[in-house]
């Protein structure tokens, strides 16, 4: 096979396609086929995501899946395509980007669109190769599945091929492909595409398709003046409140939350130099790129509303009234805290709500950091140690142990009041007891690379259920080795 050469033959791999993006027309995306890779290998599947997208478990094995999944061969029925789309980096518009190494292969009959990441060179790739590499590939696909175990809304990842193919980063790597699942890959920097371009006509037919495919409810005359446009505002700004809220609980940084890799639905996309905090350290930068720390962990929420301030201005033609589009974007403020509020609540197995509990959140958080105790192995000796009484092990983790023991009085009395077994029982359904750590996803990669993917397996059997507690797998819930603090994960992908 020519490895620079598009596919160009098609191969059935049991899979029945709609296509509705590509109903929206040329303006919307460029047709292309994916450029093939030499020598594919399978590194990773997801029989999870495949049970979803209805494909049968035999095609993981099968060779027609891994040359498709590669883009050496294309599926039968699929309409591939890269789309445009713009946005603000780093807080700074910088124009047209698109899929620049994206290529949709459609959509399942069943609704869910089927994506090559890292398949070659489109149109949108400016100076990019368009290729991704097996280290970034693999994390993406590592926490899209643990993301949803943890029951955060993201895009899926159905599987990664690699091949020996080298690409150059920062050292001369290999390629991967991961081909993601969603509904929509739709973003906020498609709206500011045509808003940007002065092409109204196009944004509104992909307002109109947004709404009538996965927001319909915006056509029910709301509050908000019957105004599908601005109700889908508000919509998309509840939506991404509580995404925020959870990414905040469970201690999640995502790196890069430019308006293009925000998702229209309220998905965690575009998976680069995210990080699962170890430490709590609420000002942590895990993208090694963000020299000004824009996308710092505590400030993740604020950048998101700043992200939906840009979708609004870009809807606002569609809107028509300012006014209208404030409202619609305001919900963000009264959603996020009541989601965030209510995550920690479970966190702490409060079933109730009272008064005081965003003080005895704010206290417990603010030792955290203090004392810079290990965010994860906190909540879950804390689960622990409701359901036994023995508050030991959590109190171990504090140096300023007397300032735990006031907090733990207060916090005991509201357990006690509410019931400690059933208190337990929620947080350990609310506390994983394993996260995609930075460490964790390097170890499966350096097996992966000498071509052992057993580390990854066990990795996505664990994080696929973290709130288990898998016996015998003690040390991937472990504190962080000492290297784990020289990884450097920076944009490069
Ligand atoms: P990201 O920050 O990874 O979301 O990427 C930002 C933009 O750069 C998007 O338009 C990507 O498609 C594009 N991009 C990133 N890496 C590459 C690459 N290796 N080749 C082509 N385009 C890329
Ligand atoms: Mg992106």
């Amino acid at each position: 096979m020519n490895p620079t050469a598009e596919s160009d033959t098609t191969a059935d791999i049991g899979l029945a396609w709609d296509h509705r993006f590509a109903t929206l027309g040329p303006d919307f995306f460029t047709e292309l086929r994916p450029t093939p890779l030499p020598s594919p290998h399978w590194v990773g599947v997801s029989t999870n995501v495949a049970a979803l997208i209805g494909l049968g478990n035999a095609w993981m094995h099968s060779d027609a899946a891994l040359q498709a999944f590669t883009g050496n061969t294309l599926p039968t029925g699929a309409r591939s395509l890269s789309s445009v789309y713009s946005g603000h980096q780093f807080g700074v518009w910088a124009g047209q980007l698109g899929d620049g190494r994206a290529i949709l292969l459609g959509e399942t009959v069943s609704g869910w669109e089927v994506q090559l990441k890292g398949a070659g060179r489109t149109p949108y790739s400016r100076m990019g190769d368009g290729r991704a590499v097996l280290r970034s590939s693999i994390r993406e696909f590592l926490c899209s599945e643990a993301m949803h175990g943890l029951g955060i809304p993201t895009s899926r990842a159905l599987c990664v091929t690699g091949s020996p193919a080298p690409v150059r980063r920062e050292d001369i790597e290999t390629a991967a492909v991961v081909t993601r699942v969603a509904p929509s890959f739709v973003r906020f920097g498609h709206f500011e595409h045509f808003a940007a371009n002065g092409l109204e006509p196009q944004l509104r037919t992909l307002a109109d398709y947004v709404i009538d495919r996965y927001y319909p409810e915006c056509r029910v005359p709301t509050a908000l003046g019957g105004n599908p446009y601005a109700a889908l505002l508000q919509a998309v700004s509840e939506r991404t409140a509580r995404l925020m809220a959870q990414w905040q609980a469970v201690g999640f940084c995502h790196g890069v939350m430019n308006t293009d890799n925000m998702s229209i639905l309220g998905l965690t996309i575009d998976y680069g130099p995210f990080q699962f905090l170890d430490a709590f350290v609420p000002g942590h930068v895990c993208n090694h790129s963000d020299t000004q720390g824009r996308y710092a962990y505590n400030r993740q929420p604020n950048v998101a509303y700043w992200n939906l301030f840009c979708l609004a201005q870009a809807l606002l033609p569609l809107i028509g009234d300012e006014e209208l589009a404030k409202a619609a974007l305001e919900s963000y403020k009264v959603v996020f805290p009541e989601a965030f509020m209510a995550r920690m609540r479970a966190k702490l197995g409060l079933a109730a709500v009272r008064e005081h509990d965003g003080t005895l959140i704010d206290c417990v958080l603010l030792l955290l950091a203090q004392n810079g105790v290990d965010y994860t192995i906190f909540w879950r000796r804390l689960s622990h140690a409701v359901g036994s009484s023995d508050f030991e092990p959590v109190r171990d983790l504090f140096a300023d142990r007397a300032a735990f023991d006031t907090w733990l009085l207060s916090y005991s009395e509201l357990i006690n009041h509410d019931g400690s077994a059933v208190a337990a029982n929620l947080m350990l359904k609310s506390n994983p007891k394993f996260v995609l750590r930075n460490h964790l996803g390097e170890q499966a990669i350096r097996a992966a690379k000498l071509g052992d993917f057993s580390e990854l397996q066990t990795l996505q059997r664990l994080l696929e259920r973290p709130f288990d507690e898998h016996p015998g797998h003690d040390a991937y819930a472990a504190f962080p080795p000492d290297w784990a603090s020289s990884i450097e994960i920076s944009c490069s992908s």
